[in-house]
């Protein structure tokens, strides 16, 4: 099967789907074996926990508790983290599948877990070298710990290359650090931050620390009464921590950041919005055979809003399945990870991938009509816009485009079709 011809109904066959788009690749250093049907179950049951609290957590504006809870029963925090450690070795596409199975029922849940992954795949890769973080490692396992991820500062928005804070100290650290937005800041029991390598340090020369709860303060700057992802609870800190130097990751930002955590990031994110745009065609779909059932066979007219919606869906999943197959194919090789090549495609990942997925929910709603616009009705898709709404801004697309206008210049045109 490939994945372009899946339909919407065919969503719970997901793992199976991505396997199929893989053609069977295995990465080296990536994926060891997983039991996917085991896998699903326990996905399904935190699946079905997150569908029922969703609507209550988006009204409360409140972290999904009950979700992550149960994420953590079925031990989904550390399923990336290699068996050795005590996880099981999913793969970048297991986690992905994760990101969107959660995506379709609570898109808080889904992002929480996406940033949650990105940070563990980010020590998975860089901090094996280190005793802390192999130490970290078995104890996020044992204790289904949950990681936040800190990399926007003061006035700098998105600029994850940049860091003001600097680390301060020899044996012990500080750092001391105007966080604007730290999603579910408090309830995590770690953060994952970038900072200045030190006070002498230009701004690009960054590191990336792991502090645990019991190494820091935050002290709220501002709340979270946003339009969408409600339940994120992403509010802004002022961040003082204090720990060991172990605790910095061995390998320098800029390498984390290239072969890790900006294209590990993207696809997980990608996937939990290609969640939530499928469940927007699936409530479109459910209201156009109930419109075409009530009169007769006859289809509504907003029907070709369906098409649409289901084919903007089918080309975000196959932009996903590929981009999942370079990533696992590059992922063991730095030369490849550092090209020009994967560096563009995995940033206009974000780019399109966010893109496609408003279209897909805008198309949702106009199936629908005012059903899709009320609040109170079955085939509502208001908190699917609302919350698909923050995919272009989560890194703006605009700063993406920017930073990526050079590299263009570099990247060669390719002359045949195939290439
Ligand atoms: C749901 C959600 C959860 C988040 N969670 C976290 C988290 O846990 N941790 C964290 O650190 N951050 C988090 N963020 C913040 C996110 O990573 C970005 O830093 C943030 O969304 C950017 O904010 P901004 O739009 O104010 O800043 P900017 O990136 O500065 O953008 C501001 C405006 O300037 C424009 N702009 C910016 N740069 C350029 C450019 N070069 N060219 C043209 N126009 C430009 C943009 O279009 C935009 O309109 C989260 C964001 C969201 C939406």
């Amino acid at each position: 099967m490939n994945i372009h011809t899946a339909t919407i109904a065919g969503a719970s066959k997901d793992l199976r789907l991505l396997e199929a788009a893989r053609g069977g690749q295995r990465a080296v250093n990536f994926a060891e074996t997983t039991d996917t049907a085991e896998l699903r179950a326990r996905v399904d049951k935190v699946a079905a926990v997150a569908a029922a609290h969703a609507k209550a957590v988006d009204a409360g504006s409140r972290f999904p508790h009950e979700a992550i809870g149960a994420a953590r029963a079925e031990a989904l925090m550390s399923i990336g983290v290699p068996r050795e450690f005590g996880g099981e070795g999913a793969g970048v596409a297991e986690i992905a599948d994760v990101c969107y199975s959660l995506g379709r029922v609570c898109a808080s849940t889904a992002m929480i877990y996406a940033m949650h992954q990105t940070k563990v795949a980010c020590l998975v890769r860089h901090g094996r070298a280190s005793s802390w973080h192999r130490l970290l490692l078995r104890r996020l396992c044992a204790e289904q710990m949950l990681l936040a991820s800190s990399t926007t500062e003061g006035q700098s928005g998105g600029d994850l290359r940049n860091s003001a804070a600097a680390v301060d100290g020899e044996q012990r650290i500080t750092l001391d650090r105007q966080a604007t937005v730290i999603s579910y800041g408090e309830q995590a029991d770690g953060i994952v931050t970038t900072a200045r390598r030190a006070a002498e340090a230009a701004s690009s020369d960054q590191v990336l620390i792991v502090f645990l709860k019991e190494n820091y303060t935050l002290e709220r700057l501002n709340g979270w009464d946003a339009f969408g992802m409600r339940g994120t609870c992403s509010e802004g800190f002022k961040l003082v921590a204090s720990g060991l130097r172990e605790q910095i990751l061995p390998a320098s930002y800029e390498k984390i950041h290239g072969h890790t955590m900006m294209p590990f990031a993207h696809i997980a994110w990608s996937s939990a919005w290609a969640g939530i745009a499928a469940a927007a065609a699936e409530r479109a779909r459910a209201f156009v055979r109930k419109a075409a059932h009530r009169s007769g066979g006859t289809l509504p007219p907003g029907a070709d809003h369906l098409t649409r919606s289901t084919a903007t869906l089918r080309t975000l999943r196959g932009l996903i399945a590929t981009a999942i197959r370079r990533f696992e194919a590059a992922s063991a090789d730095p030369a490849a990870l550092e090209s020009v090549d994967f560096q563009t495609g995995m940033n206009l990942l974000k780019v399109n991938a966010s893109e496609l997925a408003v279209s897909t929910v805008l198309s949702a709603m106009q199936a629908c009509g005012l059903s899709g616009y009320r609040n109170d009705s079955e085939f509502s898709v208001g908190r699917h816009l609302r919350d698909i709404l923050s995919s272009p801004i989560m890194i703006s697309n605009d700063r993406i485009l920017a930073n990526m206008a050079s590299p263009s210049l570099l990247a060669s045109i390719p002359t045949s079709l195939c290439d």
